[in-house]
Order: C-alpha cells, then structure tokens, then sequence
C-alpha cells in the first residue's frame, strides 16, 4: 500500500509526467510549482495543491523536486516560504534535478540541520521514460534514506543505483550528459558532411544507427535529424548548455581536462545563441549544418 505522504515541485516536461506516476500509484501527493496553471490537473486527479514549497515539505514525509536549473532549486528550498523551512523532522527530501555536486551538498548540510535526509538523485532517462516509469536514478546520499525511498523510487525507475555520498548521484549525472553532448556533436559533424557530400540524412541516421558508431541517442534523434523537425524538445539546448556548464565547471575545479565536452559547448552555446535554445539538444546539427553551407545561415 503507497500511504507515504509525497511532495512534488516543479512539474515540467520531467516533474510532471513523474507526479502523474506517483498519483497513479496512489501516493498521497501534495504538488506545488511556480506557475499555478501546471498544477491544475494534478488537483483534478486528486492532488492537494501547496501554496508554498513551505506548505509542500510541511504535508510530505518524502519530498521529490524536479527543476530547471541550480537557481531554481536554490529558489524553491530555500527563503522563508522554501522547502527547507518546512521540512519535518525525519523527512527525506530528493532533488531529481541535474544541478552541481556543491549545491546538493549545501542542501543536504542544511537538510541536516532542519532534521531532515537529502538525496541528490538526477534521472538518466528522458520524457518518455518518465511518462512510462523506467528512468534510472543516479542517487547520492544517506544510504538508509536511499532504501527508505526505494517504493518511491519504483514507481517512476526502471533501476537506481546508490552511488556514494551526496553530490555523488549529481557527479554521476553531469559526466555522463557531457558524454551524451559529445556523442550528438560528432553525430551532427558527420550529418553536415554527409549531406555536403550529396547523402541523403535520412539515410545518413539510419546507416549510422546500424552501425558500431550506434548509441541509443542516434536511434532516438534520427526522425527528427532527418525531418528537421527539433521542437516539441524532449530535452532543450538550454538545459544541456547548463549540464555542459555544471561539467566543465565541476572539471575546473578538480583540474581535469575535457577538450572534447569544451568544444561541444561552445557549440551548444552557439546553437542556443542562434535563437534554438528551446529546440531539443539534437538542433546542434541544424547548426552545423548551417555552418557546412548545407543549409541557408
Ligand atoms: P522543464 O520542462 O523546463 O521544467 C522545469 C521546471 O522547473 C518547471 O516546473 C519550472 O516551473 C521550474 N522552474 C524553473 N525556474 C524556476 C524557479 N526559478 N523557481 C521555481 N521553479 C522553477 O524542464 P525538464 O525538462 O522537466 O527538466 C527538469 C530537470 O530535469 C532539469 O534539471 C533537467 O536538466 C533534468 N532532466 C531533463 C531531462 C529531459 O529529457 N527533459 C532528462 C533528464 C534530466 P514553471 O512551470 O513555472 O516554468
């Protein structure tokens, strides 16, 4: 029986579809997010609505967050009306957005402090695995409050792996979309050239996709490559310029080199620039495309 009480901020492309879930799996959930018109049919189905990520932590003995970017979860647990001033004692709190390893440590200190557990846990896994239960979470944290999370965690994960100490889960999460970024950038590179050459796209993604260069992202971007068609994203440039940041940011400060993920930022970035920031992150071939004289600039 699911008689856990939840709390669920920020229900996006991600947050939303896995609020659904957790409904579905009757979790009581009291759902809260910053523009009100998201939550509506959470409420409809059964959800109580919070005035407050405050009033959210208050209601929930587990409290899940799904946001955009390291600022808005800055906003959302922290300030008078934030989850951390209404936390209770013994609750645990999970962060599922990708943000720094050196945010989700402050979280979880100042969780501590508030007597509650802090999960950094962001899910590998994109909208569609999140509309059907099988992302995988990268988790960093207390062990117990990990296992303590684990009928949760079932509800909206394939898998989920413990990782280590807090910031491990974020650690985990942010090398890896790094790598995902790199595999699109060289999958863009090849397109460009391929189609300069006189190949088909279409024909390009297919080939690509069947061969020993295939990374499931081929397979999952190759309509859209091939139609030029990146909108409705799955998963926008925007965000994955922040990944890439939060990555090179995290190698800086460990002194570690990563010419390849630096360069396909500045790609990322100009693809951004070029006014596709909402595109899905696979528009970065459009750009080189573009810069291939393959497509009008
Ligand atoms: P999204 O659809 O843009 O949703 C972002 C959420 O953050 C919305 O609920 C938004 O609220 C909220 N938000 C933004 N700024 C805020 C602020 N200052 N204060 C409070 N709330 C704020 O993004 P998403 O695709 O669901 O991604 C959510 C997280 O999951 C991100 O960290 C992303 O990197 C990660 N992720 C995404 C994917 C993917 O494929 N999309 C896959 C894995 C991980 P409003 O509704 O008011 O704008």
């Amino acid at each position: 029986m699911a008689d856990t009480t939840i709390g669920f901020a920020g229900l996006g492309r991600m947050g939303g579809n896995m609020a659904a879930r957790l409904l579905g799996a009757g979790f009581p959930l009291t759902v809260w997010n910053r523009s009100a018109t998201k939550s509506a049919r959470f409420v409809e189905q059964g959800a109580r609505l919070a005035g407050s990520p405050r009033e959210m932590a208050a209601a929930s003995e587990i409290v899940l967050t799904s946001l955009a970017d390291p600022a808005a979860v800055t906003a959302t647990y922290y300030g008078p009306d934030g989850i951390l001033a209404g936390a209770r004692r013994g609750a645990i709190l999970v962060d599922m957005s990708t943000v720094s390893p050196s945010l989700a440590k402050q979280i979880a200190k100042d969780a501590a402090i508030a007597g509650a557990r802090f999960l950094d846990a962001p899910v590998a896994g994109s909208i569609k695995a999140a509309e059907e239960g099988t992302l995988a979470i990268l988790a960093g944290g207390d062990h117990d409050a990990y296992v303590a999370c684990q009928e949760v965690f079932g509800a909206i994960s394939r898998v989920s792996y413990h990782l280590g100490p807090n910031g491990s889960g974020a650690t985990m999460k942010l090398i890896s979309n790094a790598m995902l970024a790199t595999v699109v950038q060289a999958l863009a590179e090849a397109v460009a050239l391929g189609e300069k050459a006189g190949l088909d796209s279409a024909a390009i993604v297919e080939v690509i996709g069947a061969s020993s260069a295939a990374a499931p992202v081929v397979k999952a971007k190759a309509a859209a490559i091939a139609e030029r068609r990146y909108q409705p994203a799955a998963f926008t440039l925007k965000l994955m310029q922040k990944d890439l940041w939060l990555a090179l940011s995290l190698a800086n400060e460990l002194v570690v080199p990563m010419p390849t993920a630096a360069l396909t930022h500045d790609m990322v970035v100009a693809a951004t620039a070029s006014g596709r920031g909402d595109h899905d992150f696979a528009a970065v071939t459009a750009l080189m495309e573009q810069l291939a004289g393959v497509t009008n600039l």
